[in-house]
């Protein structure tokens, strides 16, 4: 009935996506907050920046 009322993810201040956990404080998509280095994988090429790596 509607529950997905929180809001889970805000918007990342390094790559930009929605992805920043709010009170994990963790990017699900650079792993800001976790990791110093963007982390960037060939299957989540969508995510960040929404940039393909070919
Ligand atoms: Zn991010």
């Amino acid at each position: 009935m509607g529950k997905r009322h929180k809001v889970v993810h805000i918007r990342c201040r390094r790559c930009g996506r929605r992805a920043y956990h709010a009170q994990r404080g963790v990017c699900a998509a650079c792993g800001y907050g976790r990791d110093t280095r963007i982390n960037r994988y060939r299957w989540k090429t969508k995510t960040v920046q929404r940039l393909r790596l070919r």
